[in-house]
């Protein structure tokens, strides 16, 4: 916490990109790898374009005590994402802390007025403007480094993923900070020729050690569990999938409740964490690509892949085949990135390819039209501009820079480790959306609701649900790699205290969590405080997730819980939790203002926004407080951990 930071055993920043001799570190604070990503981006830049010495490092790996040092002919570069309200991301917690304080510890020898005179640094903030704390992250480190007397390169950078443009903002923000950086350190811009940062070996024979994506997709051989290896600071482990199934009762929409077993993992969780899962592409997405690329006749080649610099993190098992690199690894069906486009327009050996690539990644508008409106993947562009439907000349190592690491989703648990001690809920909504002449079907969701079918042994590929999925997976295998993020979306500690939750749709997978250990508390004699909930969905008989449950758990606590539900297709104006709210405004104002209660919300990050907005409006009139002073009370309910978001 603030002002109790111990001097840091990590090893020192400045003696590192000393040692190194770098000019320029890029220094990333990264939650899903956006950040991450569009650092090495800028730092592979640097280098080639402007022959810059630069290094990529991760926010966490450092001690900053020493920073004073910075040498002025070198300059820093922050990208840093904010999370959630305004957090930081979990590697950049300690920076931030330290880097925030008052007076930031800084070892002997700073100079107490203004400790970075010497540094120059520039910045880039991820973040989205649904938030109240846009940037905040960005914000604050750039404002702290200046008030600490660092000197800012160029403007401080910001993308906003509420407008989908961080991308365009990240392109534009870095063309202006290379010609301001070209002037400070007179860099020539040179012509660059791609120089790839990993190199693969192909391997005459598979190698003992060659992994194939045993414990997940494939069944654990004995000994050769210990080849599960994902590379990054969250290992999964191996969980089986005890029980699953079909929550919705709708012809065309899905959503799965999950329950997975953590016995003998050393995996433990607290109500309201995170399960982070880590999902496998679809059959049909992977042969797409192997195809595209060219990869298909030598799918199951071992390769080995090493990076051509120390600093550059390998997103790869060491040894592996392609087949398992692509199906395993790689975010194949994701959002494609303009400037890969660009680096992939190289190598294409077709001009009008090579063209249509180009200009795709020149013009933002075009690029809108014809990829990000379709959600097209890179697989399916390329098959798209023709001709041929492949693009052979790319070398894997290329492929393994334009393509981003494949993330694991989360989930809030929907059960409560005072109940589940040894497995853990997740409810998941199936993302499946019909464009013209194709489905898009989201890579965790779809996985999930194909590990489903498999354990019931549905059919579900009369309507292509889940892509061929299951042909891959070993018949009976119903293991997932899973990690567990750990919160502070917490129920109060004083089970007296009466708790209001906002979770619509799967917004309320942590509630029944939060419900479940109130009526288990409740039987064991505690006191237990009004808990009231409310849900929305589309149509009662459709989507009313938990319905039966919810039912059961107010008989056991009677009264004490209420359960306020919004249907906006059963009624003919479209009602929504927002205005649930307002119907019961009395209510909710005694619950908070008077009764020192609890507010949760959960779900997509648009309806927190309207629900912050109802709230404010009825907190005024209900309670005659003036709006300065609502927002006064919402703060400091914020701040004493009486009002918790868990926004996706
Ligand atoms: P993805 O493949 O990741 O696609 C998701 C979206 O990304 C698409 O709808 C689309 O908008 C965009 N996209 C994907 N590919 C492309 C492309 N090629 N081009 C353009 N756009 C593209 N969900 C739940 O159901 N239940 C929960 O309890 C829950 N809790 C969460 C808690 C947290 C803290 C967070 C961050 C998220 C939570 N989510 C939850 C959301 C969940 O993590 C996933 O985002 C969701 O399931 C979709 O994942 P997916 O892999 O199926 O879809």
């Amino acid at each position: 916490t603030k002002g109790s930071l111990h001097k840091s055993s990590k090893r020192c920043i400045v003696d590192h990109i000393n040692e190194e001799d770098k000019d320029c570190i890029i220094l990333f604070g990264s939650q899903t790898g956006n950040a991450q990503d569009f650092s090495e981006k800028l730092a592979k830049e640097g280098s080639t374009r402007f022959g810059l010495r630069t290094m990529v490092a991760d926010l966490n790996d450092y001690g900053y005590e020493s920073l004073f040092k910075f040498p002025a002919e070198k300059v820093a570069i922050f990208v840093l994402s904010s999370y959630g309200e305004g957090e930081p991301t979990d590697n950049a917690v300690e920076f931030y802390e330290f880097i925030t304080e008052d007076c930031p510890p800084f070892s002997l020898g700073a100079h107490a007025e203004a400790p970075l005179q010497h540094m120059r640094y520039a910045a880039f903030g991820l973040g989205n403007s649904t938030y109240e704390n846009f940037n905040t992250v960005a914000r604050s480190v750039s404002a702290s480094l200046q008030r600490h007397g660092a000197r800012l390169v160029g403007d401080l950078g910001e993308g906003d993923d509420a407008q989908a443009t961080t991308e365009n903002s990240f392109i534009t923000w870095k063309e202006s900070l290379w010609e301001e950086l070209g002037r400070a350190m007179a860099l020539e811009e040179r012509k660059s020729n791609f120089e790839p940062s990993f190199i693969i070996t192909e391997l005459q024979s598979p190698a003992e050690t060659t992994y194939l994506g045993e414990g997940v997709g494939k069944k654990l051989m004995g000994a050769r569990n210990h080849f599960i290896d994902f590379p990054g600071p969250n290992k999964p482990s191996i969980v089986t999938l005890l029980r699953s199934k079909e929550l919705f009762r709708s012809p065309d929409r899905n959503c799965v409740h999950l329950e997975l077993d953590l016995m003998g993992t050393g995996l433990s969780y607290q109500t309201g964490d995170h399960a982070a899962i880590w999902p496998i592409n679809a059959d049909c997405e992977v042969d797409r690509f192997l195809r595209v690329f060219g990869l298909w006749e030598k799918r199951h080649t071992s390769f080995s892949v090493s990076s051509a610099k120390p600093t550059i993190k390998i997103p790869l098992p060491k040894t592996t085949s392609y087949d398992t690199a692509v199906r395993y690894y790689l975010e194949i069906a994701g959002p494609i990135s303009r400037q890969s486009l660009a680096t992939l327009a190289e190598f294409a050996s077709d001009k009008f390819q090579k063209d249509a690539l180009l200009n795709l990644s020149k013009d933002p508008g075009h690029f809108h039209k014809i990829v990000t409106s379709q959600l097209l993947n890179l697989a399916q562009l390329i098959e798209t501009i023709g001709p041929g439907n492949v693009i052979c000349a790319v070398p894997f190592a290329v492929i393994l820079e334009c393509v981003k690491p494949l993330k694991p989703r989360y989930y809030s648990i929907s059960s409560s480790s005072l109940i589940q001690k040894s497995s853990l809920s997740c409810t998941v909504v199936v993302d499946s959306v019909q464009l013209q002449g194709r489905d898009f079907k989201g890579v965790a969701s779809n996985y999930l609701l194909a590990l489903k079918n498999q354990q019931n042994k549905e059919q579900p590929d009369a309507q292509n649900l889940t892509c061929g999925l299951m042909g891959h997976l070993d018949k009976y295998n119903l293991n997932l790699a899973i990690h567990i993020r750990h919160s502070s979306f917490k129920p109060p500690a004083d089970t007296s205290r009466p708790i209001l939750m906002i979770g619509p749709g799967t917004g309320v997978a942590p509630f029944r969590a939060f419900v479940q250990e109130r009526a288990a508390q409740f039987k064991a004699g505690h006191s237990v405080g009004n808990s009231i909930l409310f849900f929305g969905c589309r149509k009662s008989s459709e989507d009313f997730i938990y319905q039966d449950e919810w039912q059961g758990l107010q008989k056991i606590l009677a009264g004490a819980f209420k359960l306020y539900t919004a249907f906006s297709r059963d009624t003919e104006r479209k009602v929504y939790v927002q205005h649930l709210l307002m119907q019961h405004a009395a209510e909710v104002c005694s619950l908070l203002l008077e009764q020192n209660g609890y507010l949760y919300v959960c779900g997509d990050s648009l309806m927190a926004r309207d629900v912050h907005t109802v709230l404010r409006e009825l907190l005024c009139k209900e309670s005659k407080l003036s709006m300065p002073e609502v927002d006064g009370s919402l703060k400091s309910m914020r701040n004493s951990g009486r009002l918790q978001e868990d926004v996706w």
